[in-house]
């Protein structure tokens, strides 16, 4: 087991709680002042994050990412996706296998493709990625 001690941001922490399953966390990498915090690999948990971050406004407003020395121009609502390709978070095809580096993409795949029509995404995780075991999980896992 790793020592060190991961940081996780709140509301990541409460979901992994509530939902008493592991989850898979990246360390926040936005520029500006540093948080030191990890964060779910997900797209509700970026997003709430980027807001913590002052990152909101209307989706279509032009922005640039600040996450670490990426500086790309791009819509403030393509934002959290776009961070999820740093994190390196990944969907796989449940039926074929092929992976995809975004939700969108992979919904053009199953939806080009005839055999995959029914299959659903599963998450492959980044290389940065920890896991985020709660508490309640120990005591029902042998670990
Ligand atoms: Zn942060
Ligand atoms: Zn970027
Ligand atoms: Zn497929």
């Amino acid at each position: 087991m790793d020592p060190e001690l991961i940081h996780v941001d709140p509301r990541t922490l409460l979901q992994v709680e509530q939902s008493g399953q592991p989850a898979v966390v990246y360390k926040c990498k936005l520029q500006g002042v540093p948080c030191g915090l990890h964060v779910e690999g997900m797209t509700s948990a970026v997003s709430a994050h980027l807001r913590g971050h002052g990152v909101a406004g209307p989706d279509n407003t032009s922005t640039s990412c600040i996450w670490g020395t990426c500086s790309k121009t791009l819509k403030r609502g393509s934002m959290t996706r776009h961070i999820l390709t740093h994190l390196g978070v990944k969907v796989r095809c449940s039926v074929c296998g092929v992976v995809k580096c975004r939700h969108d993409l992979f919904r053009a795949h199953i939806n080009s493709s005839e055999p995959c029509h029914l299959a659903s995404a599963e998450m492959v995780d980044g290389p940065e990625g920890r896991v985020l075991v709660p508490t309640a999980w120990f005591a029902t896992h042998q670990v």
